[in-house]
Order: structure tokens, then sequence, then C-alpha cells
């Protein structure tokens, strides 16, 4: 049975990025908000590689995600990164972002909308003005530079806990089965923010895809600045030869400081889980290397030294690194996307749903929370009308 709590007038299923994002955005605009949920991502030192909360670097920036209105929930989002940036010390960030190139660059999604987007092209010597991140051998490169948000997981999430707490939000720790969904009656909205997790508890049939992300975390190192000064990340493509996918692409390598240390990343391998629950794929091509009894490709760590040497002198502290793997769960990655649309259950409760965010829930977490935040405002007979703009109402809410 899921929580009967006269105290709450919407219960939110899942306590990853989009759970508590929603949560604190449906409180924004008066409702009594409890969240059920089996984990809370990085509580414990542990991460489970289905609950991705707990894996992401996290930039947010705008991305190409398969969503119903890409444009709105994008600059929703960014909105409220820059509102939580000026206004309240949760841990967002901005950063200078590098996104280069060895070969032909792809189109950059979004770019009118990112701050200060540059692009660069030409040998690594007539770049000094720009200075990329290149890997030494490198004989020409391109792509283009941003400022951008960036979340800094540790400090982020526990402050959204706090926030939500703070304000009145309830907390149940429930791992919700297939039968407690089935026996719904739960009498409140429920908005279903569970990942994968879903995926067991709802019908859906679109074709899922989980794109495993490997990555090595350096504890404890400091933060890197770029030469403008703001800290610095970037996105490195070598040539195929140096990392490539198993179609034979270029595979890329990231960097990403945060307060408890580096992220190198990390791969797109796209598979599924097969029979045994585990997860099978079509791996990178690279020698593999053991990083705390977990396999990664070698690239990851020796093509970030290469890159962070020659850029800014820096060295990776390879004595206590962490080996990870982690799933961004796309659903259905060729037609529709997301999956942000309101059923009605059984016995006629509102169900809204809110997952399948792949590679780029962060960032697009709170645009997302406030497209369920109108479909409540529109389907829930007890929600009060609209008195002004929901963003702005959320704005308002979290200035207080
Ligand atoms: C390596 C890696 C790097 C990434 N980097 C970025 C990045 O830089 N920027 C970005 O935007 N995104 C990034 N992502 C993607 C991002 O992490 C995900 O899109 C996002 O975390 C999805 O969050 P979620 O809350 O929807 O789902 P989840 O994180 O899966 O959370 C689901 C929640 O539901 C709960 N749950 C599930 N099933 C049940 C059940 N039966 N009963 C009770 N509770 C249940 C779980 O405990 C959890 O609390 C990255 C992902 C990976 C793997």
């Amino acid at each position: 049975m899921l929580p009967s709590n006269s105290n709450c007038d919407v219960l939110v299923l899942g306590g990853g990025i989009t759970g508590i994002t929603t949560a604190i955005t449906l409180q924004a605009f008066g409702r009594k908000v409890g969240i059920v949920t089996s984990e809370k991502p990085l509580q414990t030192g542990e991460s489970n590689p289905l609950v991705p909360t707990s894996y992401a670097m996290a930039s947010a920036y705008p991305h190409n995600l398969r969503i119903h209105n890409l444009e709105r929930v994008s600059n929703d989002s960014q909105k409220l990164f820059r509102f939580l940036h000026e206004c309240l010390p949760v841990g967002i960030s901005i950063y200078r972002m590098f996104e280069v190139f060895e070969g032909t660059p792809p189109t950059p999604p979004l770019a009118d909308s990112r701050m200060n987007f540059q692009t660069f092209e030409g040998e690594p010597k007539s770049l000094s003005s720009i200075d990329p991140p290149i890997r030494p051998g490198a004989e020409r490169v391109s792509g283009w530079c941003f400022d951008t948000y960036f979340a800094d997981m540790p400090v982020y999430l526990p402050e959204l806990w706090k926030y939500f707490l703070g304000k009145g939000g309830l907390l149940f720790h429930q791992n919700i089965q297939r039968a407690d969904i089935e026996q719904l009656d739960a009498k409140v909205p429920l908005v279903n923010c569970l990942g994968f997790g879903s995926l067991s508890l709802f019908t859906d049939h679109s074709p899922r895809l989980l794109m495993r992300g490997r990555q090595i975390i350096v504890p404890g190192s400091p933060p890197i600045t770029a030469s403008s000064g703001l800290p610095a990340a970037y996105n490195y493509t070598p040539s195929p030869d140096v990392f490539s996918r198993d179609d034979g692409t270029a595979e890329y390598v990231h960097f990403f400081a945060r307060s408890d240390g580096w992220i190198l990343g990390q791969t797109r391998e796209p598979g599924y889980l097969n029979s045994k629950g585990e997860w099978a794929g079509a791996s990178v091509k690279a020698p593999e290397i053991e990083v705390g009894g977990v396999s990664v490709p070698k690239p990851i760590l020796e093509l970030n030294q290469a890159l962070l040497s020659s850029w800014r002198k820096q060295t990776v502290d390879t004595s206590n690194l962490i080996g990870r793997e982690g799933y961004r769960f796309y659903r259905d990655p060729d037609d529709t996307g997301v999956r942000l649309h309101a059923e009605a259950s059984a016995k006629g409760d509102l169900i809204i749903h809110n997952y399948g965010h792949g590679g780029s829930g962060i960032t697009m977490s709170w645009g997302c929370a406030l497209e369920v935040a109108r479909l409540l405002r529109r389907l829930d007979p007890k929600a009060a009308p609209a008195s002004r703009d929901l963003l702005e109402e959320v704005l308002l809410s979290l200035a207080n």
C-alpha cells in the first residue's frame, strides 16, 4: 500500500533528481507533498547503476533530449538554475565549458540559448586566445565554448532535500511493488518519477535503451580554472584511432571538478539489461584497466591525463581512484522520448508520468517539473486557479 497520509495532497514516487525537483515545484504552489522512494541518491556512499542521479557530473546546459516542448523545458530549467546560482547557496556555479573535436563537429544543440557561446577552429597555436584543451599531437581542432551552470551534486542534492523537508514535505521510505499500483486508491494525484523503476510498476511498451556511462572519480582534487577565471570543464572528442565506439565513430572523454574531487568520464555505450539483469551492449573499443574493481576504458584515464597535463599542468593523483558504471535510461529514443503526460488509474486516480530523461535529467529537471505542475493545475479539480505564471510562482516561493 502506498502511504495514505491525510497531510499530503500529492504523492511523488521516486527520490532522484526528477522526484525532488518535481516535489519542490509542487510545494511552491501550495501543495502538501509526500515523496515515496526506496533510495535517496548520494545519501550513502553506495551507488545503484540503475539510479543514475548518483552518477551525474552534472552539467546543466541545454541538450538534445527527445521531449515534447524541448525549448520551453530547457529555457525554464535554465531560468531556475540562474535563479539558484544568483540567489541561493545550493551548489550551482558557472563553469567555462569546452567542447573540442579533432574531427568535424556536429551542430551544437540550442546554441542560441548558451551563455557567451563562441566557436573556434584551427591549429593549436592559432587558438591561444580561446585556450581550449588540446591533445598533444592533435594537428587541428574545432568546437565551441560557453558559460554554463553546473550542479555540484554532493552539495546540491542534500540542499534540495533540506529545502523540501524544511517546507513541510514528507518522506516515506518504501520499495513500491506492482501490487501497490494495481490496488491503488490513493485519493490524491500521483507523480511517477521512478526512472527505470517505472518499467516494473507501470505498463510501457516503448523501446528502452540503457546508455552505460563508465567514469573515474579522483577524490580530493582541486578545481581548475580556465583562462577566463571561471572553473573549467570539457568534453573532448579525439580521432577514432585514439578512442572509438563499437560502431567505429569517435568516443569522447569528459572532465569536471566538483567539491569532492574530479570526475573523469565517461562512456556512452548503448545497451539493455539481459535476462540475468546485467547490462549487455556495444562496449567502446579500447584496452581496459581495473579501477577499484571496475573495468574502465584506458583512454578515460590516459587521455584525460594528457589533456590536463598539457592544458593546465595538472597531474591526476592515481593513488585513490574510484571506478564506476551507471546507466542512463532513455525511453523510446526513436519516437517520443521522455514520458511526461497524465493518465487515470483503474480507480480513477490521476497519475502524471515524468521519466526516461536519458543523459539530461539534471539539465531538464526544473523544466519537466514545471510541465508536471502545469498538467496538475489543468487536471486536478482541487488545484488552485493560476494567479500568475507558474515559473514566477516557483521563483517567488524559492526566494521566501
Ligand atoms: C555517468 C552518467 C553521467 C551523467 N551526467 C549527467 C549530466 O552531466 N547532466 C545531466 O543532466 N544528466 C546526467 N546524467 C543523467 C542523469 O543522471 C539522469 O537523467 C537522472 O539522474 C534521472 O533522474 P531520475 O530522478 O529521473 O531517475 P533516478 O535517478 O533513477 O531516480 C529514481 C528514483 O526512484 C526510486 N525508485 C525506483 N524504483 C522504485 C521502487 N520500486 N520503489 C520506490 N522507489 C523506487 C529510486 O530509488 C530513485 O530515488 C548522467 C548519467 C550517468 C549515468
